[in-house]
């Protein structure tokens, strides 16, 4: 394969301005050309991984097939994209410094006193290289967390610096600004996007591309001035307006060029007209619902839209496959109770139970399953909620009072959910669960084998607690069927009830696979049923 490419995609002004969403757009429409295209986030935070980082923090941590606790912008890459990310697709100062800091210890420094320049910015350059020596991919976008000027993204615009002059027209910079309207004046403002160019000027790096990020139309005489005050060619000034839906943003940027604009500045040909045409049949059934659906999800992160995001997105790829809007409703699991239960959880068509943590709430979620099975409306159970599922029909159908996760009761009776066994010896937290893709055989004539429509399947984990297999029969004289098992390990993924329309429990996070091209089928079986109920 000929020389890889690098795309920069960094911010300016104000963070949340969508720097993934460009980057997962442009990716996109690269790849509807014909480029194989792969996106790297760096986050400037210390932490290793966001994996320790509460919800609260960071939103939801999203996980690669290989193990890797990531971003939750590695999500909207293989969203959009269709294609697995890695390990190597985020990268954090965390990990920038704890490679360097073992490599001195190791000796490979002797004699040389470790600097930030260059020591860390090589090995921030090696990451971002690592990618594009794979040989799988054409070009890298590399999406720098942060807003340019911060003092913890400094290492990594230095890296960019250093290789826009190693690559030349092998590598060129997207600047994501903002362009606030004045409502007083009437007027779009263009100096907080020169004031942020000027910065990364300061620190030696020219951008190639402006997006400005508005919600007004942007006219040709400021994209005029923003390119002249900004060292740009005109076309080099694109408008990102607010839009609709996350969706809209490929074929708004394509109407802006972004792809003709980039490609050439990478010296590169343009291959075929993007081929948007499923993209568009997606975009049209998500804005032209034939009907609605109501599906509570009930966590206890519910004020934080982010810490679901994996979950209301495959929602959105399900309501199309299923040509309706999914009407999520997000309820508090502190606020259901027994005595309220009807109230708070009535007119729903399906009920899921978030994956999560610990003790608060915990209670509100039983509760939640218990309505979901009594009244026969169709429930999935995620991870945390699969354990729910298991705790409340033993503990109300099984007769195992008190039943409970060890997680929240170590001293219960009945510890139907168990820390794994090789989880027992873990001391430390930090990418120590059981992580990533792992195998499932499904029971033939099961729910599980009728949504699947098929023996095998790979889903991604994120866990230390499982269905305790001692129980694994009682249960299933009662009803609970383990409908999916890990063929290596024998531990139950799936677990199902026999005397119910729908209603499912999964150990794994089938959120983290589903795409706009492939929408997941527990997702989308699940929208359906809710449809029928
Ligand atoms: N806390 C549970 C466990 O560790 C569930 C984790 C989750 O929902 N991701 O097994």
């Amino acid at each position: 394969m000929s020389t890889t490419k690098y795309i920069f995609v960094t911010g300016g002004v104000t963070s949340s301005l969508g720097k993934g969403i460009i980057s997962a757009s442009l990716a996109k429409l690269l790849q509807a050309r014909g480029y194989s295209v792969t996106i790297q986030k760096l986050d400037p935070y210390i932490n290793v991984d966001p994996g320790t980082l509460n919800p609260y923090e960071h939103g939801e941590c999203f996980v690669t097939d290989d193990g890797a606790e990531t971003d939750l912008d590695l999500g909207h890459y293989e969203r959009f994209l269709n294609v697995p990310t890695s390990q190597a697709n985020n990268v954090t100062t965390g990990k920038i410094y704890q490679t360097v800091i073992n490599k001195e210890r190791e000796g490979a420094f002797l004699g040389k006193t470790v600097q930030v320049i260059p020591h860390i910015t090589d090995e921030i350059k090696r990451r971002v290289k690592l990618l594009g020596s794979t040989g799988k991919f054409e070009i890298v976008i590399t999406e720098i967390g942060g807003t340019v000027g911060d003092i913890e993204s400094l290492p990594y615009i230095e890296a960019v610096r250093q290789l826009k002059w190693e690559l030349g027209s092998n590598c060129a910079v997207v600047h994501l600004t903002l362009v606030p309207y004045l409502a007083a004046t009437g007027e779009l403002k263009t100096k907080p996007t020169q004031h942020s160019v000027k910065t990364m000027l300061e620190y030696g790096v020219q951008p190639d591309v402006l997006i400005c990020r508005t919600e007004k139309h942007i006219t040709k005489e400021l994209r005029k001035k923003i390119a002249l005050f900004c060292n740009v060619t005109d076309n080099a000034v694109m408008e990102s307006i607010d839009v609709e839906t996350i969706y809209d943003v490929p074929l708004m940027m394509m109407k802006e060029q972004l792809d003709k604009v980039m490609l050439a500045k990478l010296h590169l040909p343009l291959r075929q007209e993007p081929d948007m045409e499923q993209w568009k049949s997606f975009l049209g059934k998500l804005k032209n619902p034939v009907s609605e659906v109501k599906i509570g999800l009930v966590g206890k992160y519910i004020e934080l839209k982010d810490a679901y995001k994996s979950i209301a997105e495959s929602f959105i790829h399900a309501g199309v496959a299923n040509e309706c809007r999914v009407d999520l409703k997000w309820i508090h699991s502190e606020k259901i109770m027994k005595e309220n239960v009807q109230e708070v959880l009535h007119g729903l068509k399906g009920i899921v139970v978030a994956p999560g943590f610990g003790d608060r709430g915990i209670e509100g979620k039983i509760e939640a399953v218990r309505y979901a099975r009594e009244k026969k409306i169709p429930f999935l159970g995620i991870c945390l909620g699969m354990q729910c599922a298991v705790v409340e029909f033993a503990r109300n159908v099984a007769g195992m009072k008190n039943a409970h996760s060890t997680e929240m009761n170590p001293s219960t009776p009945y510890p139907v959910i168990d820390i794994m066994d090789q989880q027992k010896k873990v001391t430390t937290k930090g990418g120590t669960m059981r992580l990533g893709s792992y195998p499932c055989t499904i029971k033939k004539d099961t729910r599980a084998w009728q949504v699947y429509g098929r023996l095998k399947t790979n889903e991604r984990h994120r866990h230390r607690y499982e269905l305790n297999n001692r129980y694994v029969k009682e249960l299933r004289k009662s009803g609970m069927i383990a409908s999916g098992i890990n063929p290596d390990s024998g531990l139950a993924e799936i677990i199902e009830l026999e005397d119910h329309p729908w209603f499912l429990g999964v150990q794994f996070h089938p959120e983290y696979k589903s795409t706009v091209a492939n929408p997941h089928p527990l997702f989308v079986s699940f929208v359906k049923a809710a449809l029928n109920h």
